[in-house]
Order: structure tokens, then sequence, then C-alpha cells
């Protein structure tokens, strides 16, 4: 059972940022709930005071401004996964927020939630890696703005100070020609793998590519030397080349054994996954095709 709990509702970034500059360690951002209440439940988190930010109407913005997909902390999965402009101009991203455990989780959980929780299986974070997206991060003495590559630290820590608010993701679209698929393997609900490809060709070469793969290791990455090792490859070249990285794989993911899977389980399915997705990609059968 929850113990006894204060309840705040602030309308705006720095009205919520000073409270959580004056109850410190006793006050938790509070979104959806979907983590926090669980873990709460289970006795593994106590809290005095709730921040509930889903009264700060720029938390719930989603709108395309000519060159970003702007979302707000606190628009959920379920609104991602049906949104026209989330189809239109990141149809990948649309398709991993739909794999995300089940409806009723996806109409609790929050992007900003599942980001700023940082749990490894996460199954947005992958794919967002893959279009360059950034944060927007908020406080009450100003904003700032860091690459969400940047803003993943390690397993469930982020850059966030202890008294900054995730406020919005900006996702650009990927660029002109690029293709794009993301595969998840799952035993239960939340990914064992996650693997996320972008993909350009110049004929039967792949001339630019972004590679990410989650839920592997501590945080979601980008691969950015495979990357450059298949620019110039053909699909068979590029297959054959991760098909050898087992030991960056390792030494770049440091994949962990958990109940979803032993970390050479993790690593085999890793070459496995990422090989499939790029062929995914380049045959425009991916879930990003459009
Ligand atoms: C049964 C189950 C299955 C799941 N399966 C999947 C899955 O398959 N794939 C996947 O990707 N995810 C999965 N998840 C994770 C799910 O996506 C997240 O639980 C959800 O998105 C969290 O969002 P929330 O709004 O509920 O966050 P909350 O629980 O409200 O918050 C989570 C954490 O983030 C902090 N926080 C929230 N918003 C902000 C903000 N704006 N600024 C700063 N800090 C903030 C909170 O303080 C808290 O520490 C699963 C979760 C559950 C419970």
């Amino acid at each position: 059972m929850l113990e006894s709990l204060r309840l705040l509702q602030p309308t705006t970034v720095p009205e919520a940022s000073a409270a959580l500059d004056e109850l410190g360690e006793s006050a938790k951002i509070y979104a959806g709930g979907a983590e926090l209440l669980l873990l709460m439940r289970h006795g593994l988190l106590r809290t005095e005071f709730l921040i509930d930010v889903k009264k700060i109407a720029r938390l719930h913005n989603l709108a395309w401004d000519g060159e970003a997909l702007r979302i707000g902390s606190c628009v959920t999965h379920r609104t991602l996964e049906t949104a026209p402009i989330i189809l239109e101009h990141a149809p990948t991203f649309a398709y991993a927020e739909s794999q995300v455990a089940n409806v009723r989780v996806r109409n609790q959980g929050t992007l900003g939630g599942n980001l700023c929780f940082n749990d490894p299986h996460s199954d947005p974070a992958t794919v967002l890696l893959v279009h360059n997206a950034s944060v927007r991060i908020g406080s009450q003495t100003g904003e700032r703005q860091l690459s969400l590559e940047d803003f993943f630290l390690d397993m469930y820590a982020t850059a966030l100070e202890t008294n900054e608010l995730l406020v919005e993701v900006q996702i650009p679209p990927l660029p002109a020609g690029m293709k794009s698929a993301y595969l998840r393997l799952h035993r239960f609900q939340r990914p064992t793998l996650g693997v996320a490809v972008a993909v350009k060709m110049d004929k039967e070469i792949i001339e630019e590519t972004r590679i990410a793969i989650g839920c592997v290791g501590p945080r979601a990455q980008r691969l950015r030397e495979i990357e450059a090792k298949i620019r110039g490859a053909t699909l068979g070249d590029a297959e054959k080349i991760v098909a050898e990285q087992k030991n960056y794989f390792r030494e770049l993911l440091r994949p962990v054994d958990d109940l979803l899977g032993s970390s050479e389980y993790k690593l085999y399915m890793t070459c496995v996954l990422l090989a499939r997705a790029l062929e995914s990609a380049i045959q425009g059968s991916g879930n990003g095709a459009r």
C-alpha cells in the first residue's frame, strides 16, 4: 500500500523547478506514474511529495515546426504511436512507440518519463538516437539544450540536475533518401534488445548510415565506428563486417546478464538483428518505409 503523500501541481516549469529546489530529496517529479508508482508500491522508493507536472500546458505540446518534431515531455506513448505528424515525419519512431509494453502502459506512460527514468530497456530511446534527437531541459533559472546522446549518462542516470525538468524532445526527420527500421527482441514486455538503423543507398552501395543499439548495456548508444566501417560497403559486405564486431560490441555496449538474457546471448542477437535491420531498411520493407 502507498503511504500518504502531498501532491503539488505546478503550472509552469520554473514553479516545478522551485519546488524541487525547496523540497530536495523529499520530492519526485510525477508524470504518468508508470514507473514511479510501481517502485513506490514495492517499497523501492519513498517520497513525501509528488510534483505532478501534467498541469504544465507546454509539456503536452506536439508540433512540427518545419524542421523538427517538438514533443512535450508529458505526451504519452499512445499519442505518439498514433499521431499523424509522427507517422509522417518519424514513422519508425511511431512504430517503436507502438511496441512499448501494452496499451495500458502506453496510455499512462509519457515519453519524458521513459527518457528520464533511463531504464536500459527502452524502445523510443534507441530510435531517437538515429534521428539525432535533442532535449530541452528547464529550471527556474532558464533552459538548455542537449543532444539525447549526451542526456543519457548511465543506467537510470541522466544529465538532469536535481532542480531540472525535461521539457521537450526535438526530433529532426531523417535526411532525404534515408530509410529506416527498428527491430526488437523481447521475452517479457520490456525489450531484451532494440536495434534502430537508418540507411541511404547509392545504387548497391551504403552511402550513409546511422545505427543505434538499446537494452544490451546500461544505456542506448550510437555505433559510430560500425557506421564508418560499413559506409561504402554493399549490404552483403556490411553483414560480414557486422558479424565480425562482437568484441567491439562487448567493449562499447558493456552487456549485462539479467532476467531478459545472458550477455553472450544479447551480443549474438545484436549481430543477427543488426544485419536483419540493415537488410530491412535497405529493401524498404522496414517500419520506416513510406
Ligand atoms: C509493465 C511495464 C512494461 C513496460 N514496457 C516497456 C517497453 O516495452 N518499452 C519501453 O520503452 N518502456 C517500457 N516500460 C517503461 C514505460 O515506457 C515507462 O514506464 C513510462 O514511459 C514512464 O513514463 P511515466 O510518465 O509513467 O513516468 P513516471 O513514472 O511518472 O516517471 C518516471 C521517472 O521519470 C521522472 N520524470 C518523469 N517526467 C519527468 C520530467 N518531465 N522531467 C524530469 N523527470 C521526469 C520521474 O521523477 C521518475 O523518476 C514499461 C513499463 C511498465 C510498467
